[in-house]
């Protein structure tokens, strides 16, 4: 059996390899490293997959978020709501430009933010609310639309994890995660479902104005060479990583579908186990999620309940199958994130999960006979765990 890895990049880039270097050796060729054609070229092909207006590429996934709420003009003082189950980044940023982030708890089944918990933390100085579609699947964005528009708050997706997901409304219209609120940040971190060979980002919308200030932002505030506008960062897509997104972009869906795959054969082994939960898919996917693309499992997340999760995490290692824990620590815990506000009671969720979940191998070179093993062994120590509960 080949290693095991988390994350397999290695084996996804034989299909690209040729690709990859004609572009690398014509950017080498005419030295333009930053903002050169290919970088162009990318943010159209991105605009026309995700059927979204303006694509704006960035440096990575953090700017991408903090740019966004630049761009939308939140100031000191101003409330965000965002999940307390979620990549530290979506919150660093909000802390960052001095707005103050409002934590809240997440749905147990989907991990995603909790709708109710989000109506609830609202205040007058509440100005945005920021859903992380956590592990390849949307918040439940009906709903968010819907408070967004009543409270009249700005919606900014945190799509690192999800991209190339759809969002199904009730009306059975399609969006893809990320083109649905304000604005959409997302992250090519390599790791990610669309990831580069180094660091990049990217903010997506259809409001041109926004559009128009976020492009001077992440150029130092000029629209005009040498003319700040507004306060800007330095925030740019480099044409080496534009060329490499750009050569995988045309095999997203098909990546996505790799990981659905894999995340289907993990299903069938561990549903229905006592002491298991297996991801569960959107409410409005239920029961078609086999074959629809609503989930793209940027991670594959069990639960595993009665407090053997870290036991379960040692034997995997032993077993030489590589795992994560995401997240270990709820942020609302996180000294830097810690305020006297927060009470215990309303993180329930979040305190329970970080306490529970554990992330499985997903990537898009998984074979049978690696999923097959991993499989064996987590059940073999649930059922060596719970004797008593007749699954040997
Ligand atoms: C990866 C990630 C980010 C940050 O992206 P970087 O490109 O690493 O800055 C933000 N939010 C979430 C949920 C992420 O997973």
């Amino acid at each position: 059996m080949r290693k095991i890895q988390m994350v397999d990049l290695v084996g996804q880039y034989a299909d690209i390899r040729e690709e990859v270097r004609k572009s690398f050796d014509s950017i080498l060729e005419s030295a333009a490293f930053i903002n050169g054609p290919e970088v162009k070229a990318f943010q159209e092909d991105l605009e026309a997959y995700l059927g979204v207006k303006h694509v704006i590429p960035c440096a990575n996934g953090t700017d991408a978020l903090q740019i966004a709420m630049m761009g939308l003009g939140l100031k000191p003082g101003d409330e965000v709501i965002t999940a307390d189950f979620t990549f530290a980044a979506t919150v660093e940023v909000i802390a960052l430009l001095g707005l103050t982030p409002v934590l809240v708890d997440v749905e147990p089944d989907t991990f995603n933010i909790d709708t109710e918990a989000v109506r609830k933390a609202i205040t007058p100085k509440t100005r945005a609310i920021v859903p992380v579609h956590l592990f390849g699947q949307c918040a439940d964005m009906e709903t968010l639309l819907e408070i967004a528009r009543e409270h009249d708050l700005f919606l900014i997706e945190d799509n690192a994890q999800a991209i190339g997901a759809n969002y199904l409304f009730s009306d059975g219209r399609l969006q893809k995660a990320g083109a649905i609120g304000h604005v959409g940040a997302t992250s090519f971190f390599p790791s990610k479902n669309l990831g580069a060979y180094g660091d990049g980002g990217a903010l997506f919308t259809d409001d041109d104005a926004l559009a128009h200030r976020i492009r001077g932002i992440v150029n130092h505030g000029m629209y005009q060479r040498y003319y700040h506008d507004v306060v800007g960062v330095n925030s740019r897509l480099d044409s080496l990583q534009a060329a490499v997104l750009r050569a995988k972009l045309p095999h997203l869906d098909r990546y996505c579908e790799k990981r659905r795959a894999a995340a289907r054969y993990y299903n069938a082994s561990f549903k229905d186990r006592e002491g298991i939960t297996v991801p569960t898919t959107v409410r409005s996917c239920e029961g078609i999620c086999d074959t629809c693309d609503c989930h793209v499992f940027h991670q594959y997340t069990l639960r595993i309940g009665g407090g053997k999760r870290d036991a379960l995490a040692k034997r995997l290692t032993e077993a030489g199958i590589p795992h994560g824990i995401y997240y270990p620590v709820p942020l609302h815990r996180q000294k830097a994130y810690a305020d006297a506000r927060y009470k215990e009671s309303d993180f329930a969720v979040t305190n329970q999960l970080s306490e529970e979940v554990i992330s499985l191998p997903m990537h898009t070179e998984l074979d049978e006979e690696q999923l097959a093993y991993i499989c064996r062994t987590v059940l073999e120590f649930i059922e060596q765990a719970e004797p008593s509960s007749g699954l040997i």
